[in-house]
Parts: structure tokens; C-alpha cells; sequence
């Protein structure tokens, strides 16, 4: 069994009976959508034509959402459906980040991810999924694709047929016919703030709604509310206003309704890539100082003098942790990252790497601390290149993993640049110097990572090129759109010049460089984080 969806766009009348039937079948909240009917407007006045798309999760043969689930809450079972149990998600929301669709969205009830699950609960005594039953048209149609005698697999052979987004490699089995490129490609025509049948209301994971917490709609410029956009060659799409009462549009492409576009991680996950960035940079510089002392290749490591930078990266390491919990959708939930982890995704790699990162680096400075304290157990030199050994990967591994969650996190095509590990690991290098040399002195290195850091995120930023349209957009937000202030201000100016230039005047300035250096890493990160996700999948 291979369960997929034929969509038959040549009867589609946009009724929104599909997800009307879908919403009471599955009883879901208000403000939320499994499915949706997505309209698009294009044409020359008065020859204007609305072109319906009925939208949801395309059941992928190789699904991303799956694979970087933590917890197995998303699951792809052995009929092809993608589905998801509401009781084992953290709601950590990558699952969110890895689908290319904007198929999935937290429940407002329950705090955890849901989509279409193909009415499995239906399919399992025999049943059409409710949409399919529904529709008055017949425009979609259900069935199992591996088996040549069903319907679906002979109006597969006689037409032919479009998916959203092939590049991915998601194998989407949601297929259309008389599929619109205008609608199946989410950056080829404008989305409205407000849509003539439908305002949206803000919510902590929406971007781009003009509606307010009553519903009123707030006034927006005749150039947002009448957008004219043309995909051009390159196929970024133009824009201009339509003036009413003046000059008319060549020609309209807008889109006339689909579903919210959510974003799902906010200042969290910024923050926690410095705070990560400075307890994972300072342990590994001791943890390979150490090494190279015990192998006589440098003086030892000085605790007293250290001490207080291991107090600071513990203090950071601890806000981490906090972070992650605190970003969780069900916090109360955290532990399954450990108890239920799901090898292939990054985020329970991460909370693995994290635990031993913290294990690593709290026992070690207790071993070596003690002494200072007045507790001298003997142990320090006995266990010193154990957990010189053992922390010395886990810090490396806990600077740069976020690079390979980014990377997992398919829908998000600006995170996929193979530059993003090494940008990581120098910043966290950077941080660990710079914190160590406020109470060592010794702002040489952290000169050096600074001026390579810098170099490596301009070349990275500014010249590989992105991978796809849309991450060449959201490098454009990113760099010289909305997000240019945090890029440049902050993690260009504040963040390497500034330093650098107070570490010119003299070293007393060095503890206001450090904190300008944290600071100007947290402005990056935000560009870096919310650019690609202000972009629609769908
Ligand atoms: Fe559905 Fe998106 Fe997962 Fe594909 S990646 S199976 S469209 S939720």
C-alpha cells in the first residue's frame, strides 16, 4: 500500500468543503487548517481568472518531517501516510522547519504539531478520508498508488501531472492536474496582508497578519493592499502599486487566500547560540590547553586564573539548557528527548550532545575547583585528561551541531549553506578567548579569531551563492532587506569592528570588546534565524 492524493484542478470550484469536512472530522481549533484551498488572482483587468489549489500535507515517500522528529512523534507508516501522535511531540517545532510545505502547524489546544494525516483513523476500517467524501466535484481523489487497478493510479496514467516543489526531493504524493505554477510556487505571486473573505488575527507564530487581537483589521497602504507582482527572469518577483481611480496594472498576480504562514522559533534560539556559543568556546580552549600541556607542548593551565571564565560557561551552559526547555511548546515534556530519542534527527542528537557537554564540563571544573576551595581530594591530576578528553569533543560538538539542525531543517533553504559549521565554530572559538582573556589578559587569539571570524562570515554571507530562490531571498532579507540592521549593525559592526577598534585603544577596554562581541553574535543570529522563516512554503 502506498496511499496518495490526485488533485483535479479542473473541477475545483473553491467550495472549502474539503476543509470545512476536514476541520470537523479531525475537530480542529479555530485559526488553524489541515488542509486549505488556496487561491490565486491573475490576468488583465477585466480578463482576471481565480485559480483554486487545494493545499495540505503531501504525504512525502521521503519526508524531512520525519526524519528530524526527536521523539518519533512523526512517523511515515508502512501504507505511506505521514502521521503524528499528538501524545509523544515536545513541540519543539522542527518538524515545522524541516517541511517545504508549510503543511504543519501547532495545535492551539493540545501545544502540539499537527497536519493532515490522511483521516487515518478513517483508512484504518476502510474509509475514504473525509475531503475525498466530501467534495462535490470529485476533484479529489484517494487511493493507493502502487496498485495499477485503482483510480488513482489509472488517472495518473492518463494525465499529466505537477507536484509542489520538486527540487526538494521530498517525492510529494499529492499530485495535480492543470497544476498552477502561479499557485504551486510560493514565491511567484504576492500575498495580501488581508485576504476580501478572510482577516487574519495575530498569534505568537504568525508573520504578516494586519488583523489585531479583535480582529480589526488595521489600515494598510494601497501598496501592500494591492500588490503587482510578476515573476521576473530570475524569477524574484517584482513589485509595484496598483493605483485604484489611476494608472491600472499590466497585469495582477496576487494571491486571493491561503492558509497563515507561522514562524516557528523566535529570540530562544538566537540567544542560545550565544550563550552556547560562549560555554562551548571556553571549554574547549581549556579542555585543548590542558591536552596540549599534558603532552608538554604548553605551560598547564593556571585554575585560579580560569576559574572564574569556567564559572561564566557554566552559568551560560545552564541558560542554554534553560532556553531549549523554555522553547519547547510542552515543556513538561523535555525528558522524552532522552528517555524516546530518535537517532536521525539533530535536535535529540543534540540534547545527547548536550547532557555529556554538561556532564563533561561540570565535573571537571568540580575536580579541579575543589582544591581552591579547600576540598583537595587528590583526584584533579588522576582525572584531568579523562574529562580533558571527554570535553574537548563535546564542546566542539555542542559549538557546531546547530549548523547541522539548521541543515536538516529542509524548508529552510537559506540554513542549508555548507559554510554555516566553520561560521559557528569561530564564533564560539571567539567567545571562549574573549572570555578567558578578561581574566588571563591575554587578547592575542581572541584579535585573531575575531579577524577570522569576520572574513569567513563576510565570504560566507555575501558570495556562496544560495541554493535556491528562495534562499536567495531570504540572503537578500538577510543581508540588505529588513535584516540589515542586525547584520550589519550589530553582527558586522558591533560584533567584529567594534572589538576589534576598542582592543586598538588598549586592553582595559577588553571586557566592553567581549560584550560587544556576544552582543554583535546575537544580532547575526537573529538575521540568520528569522530571515528564512519569514518566507511562505506554501
Ligand atoms: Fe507532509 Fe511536509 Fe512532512 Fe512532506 S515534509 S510529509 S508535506 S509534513
Amino acid at each position: 500500500m502506498n496511499f496518495g492524493f490526485v488533485m483535479d484542478n479542473r473541477s475545483c470550484i473553491g467550495c472549502h468543503a474539503c476543509s470545512t469536512a476536514c476541520k470537523s472530522e479531525n475537530q480542529v481549533p479555530l485559526g488553524v487548517h489541515r488542509t486549505w484551498v488556496k487561491a490565486v488572482e491573475a490576468g488583465q483587468y477585466p480578463d482576471v481568472r481565480r485559480s483554486f489549489q487545494v493545499t495540505r500535507c503531501n504525504h512525502c515517500s521521503n519526508p524531512p518531517c520525519v526524519r528530524i522528529c526527536p521523539v518519533s512523534a512523526m512517523v511515515q507508516r508502512d501504507d505511506g501516510i505521514v502521521d503524528f501522535d499528538s501524545d509523544a511531540c515536545i513541540g519543539c517545532k522542527a518538524c515545522m522547519q524541516a517541511c517545504p510545505y508549510d503543511a504543519i502547524h501547532i495545535d492551539p489546544e493540545t501545544h502540539t504539531a499537527a497536519k493532515c494525516h490522511y483521516c487515518a483513523h478513517r483508512v484504518d476500517v476502510g474509509l475514504e478520508p473525509a475531503c475525498v467524501v466530501v467534495c462535490p466535484e470529485h476533484a479529489i481523489i484517494a487511493g493507493d498508488l502502487d496498485d495499477p487497478e485503482s483510480e488513482i493510479s489509472r488517472t495518473l496514467a492518463k494525465h499529466n501531472v505537477t507536484v509542489r516543489k520538486p527540487e526538494q526531493g521530498t517525492a510529494p504524493k499529492v499530485f495535480y492536474i492543470e497544476g498552477n505554477e502561479l499557485s504551486l510556487r510560493p514565491s511567484a505571486a504576492a500575498v495580501p496582508k488581508s485576504f476580501a473573505f478572510a482577516d487574519v488575527v495575530d498569534d505568537p507564530h504568525h508573520i504578516g497578519a494586519v488583523g489585531t487581537r479583535t480582529g480589526i483589521p488595521r489600515e494598510t497602504k494601497d501598496h501592500d493592499r494591492y500588490p503587482v507582482r510578476v515573476p521576473d527572469p530570475q524569477g524574484l518577483p517584482r513589485s509595484g502599486p496598483l493605483h485604484i481611480g489611476g494608472r491600472m496594472a499590466e497585469h495582477m498576480v496576487q494571491v486571493a487566500y491561503t492558509s497563515r504562514h507561522h514562524v516557528p522559533w523566535h529570540w530562544p534560539i538566537p540567544t542560545y547560540m550565544v550563550t552556547k556559543g560562549i560555554a562551548a568556546g571556553v571549554f574547549g580552549v581549556v579542555a585543548l590547553q590542558t591536552l596540549l600541556a599534558t603532552a608538554g607542548l604548553m605551560a598547564p593551565v593556571v585554575w585560579s586564573t580560569v576559574a572564574p571564565a569556567l564559572g561564566v560557561a557554566l552559568v551560560m551552559l545552564f541558560v542554554t539548557l534553560g532556553l531549549l526547555v523554555y522553547d519547547l511548546d510542552r515543556p513538561d515534556r523535555f525528558f522524552y528527548l532522552l528517555v524516546r530519542p530518535q537517532w536521525r534527527s539533530w535536535v535529540a542528537r543534540a540534547a545527547w550532545i548536550l547532557s555529556g557537554f554538561a556532564f563533561a564540563s561540570v565535573g571537571w571544573t568540580a575536580v579541579e575547583l575543589a582544591p581552591l576551595w579547600g576540598l583537595d581530594l587528590g583526584l584533579a591530576d588522576a582525572l584531568r585528561p579523562f574529562f580533558a578528553v571527554l570535553t574537548l569533543p563535546t564542546a566542539v560538538l555542542a559549538a557546531v551541531y546547530t549548523a547541522f539542525l539548521f541543515a536538516q531543517a529542509e524548508g529552510r533553504d537559506l540554513w542549508q549553506s555548507p559554510a554555516l559549521p566553520v561560521q559557528v565554530a569561530l564564533h564560539a572559538t571567539a567567545l571562549g578567548l574573549g572570555t578567558l582573556a578578561v581574566f588571563d589578559g591575554s587578547w592575542m587569539p581572541f584579535i585573531v579569531a575575531v579577524l577570522l571570524s569576520v572574513g569567513v562570515t563576510l565570504v560566507a554571507d555575501l558570495t556562496v551563492a544560495p541554493p535556491s530562490e528562495l534562499a536567495r531571498r531570504a540572503a537578500r532579507d538577510m543581508t540588505w532587506g529588513r535584516f540589515a540592521m542586525p547584520y550589519w549593525g550589530l553582527g558586522i559592526g558591533l560584533g567584529h569592528v567594534v572589538p576589534l577598534a576598542l582592543l586598538g585603544l588598549g586592553e582595559a577596554w577588553g571586557p566592553l570588546a567581549i560584550g560587544c562581541a556576544a552582543l554583535g553574535l546575537l544580532g547575526w543570529s537573529w538575521a540568520l534565524v528569522m530571515a528564512p522563516q519569514q518566507l511562505s512554503n506554501s
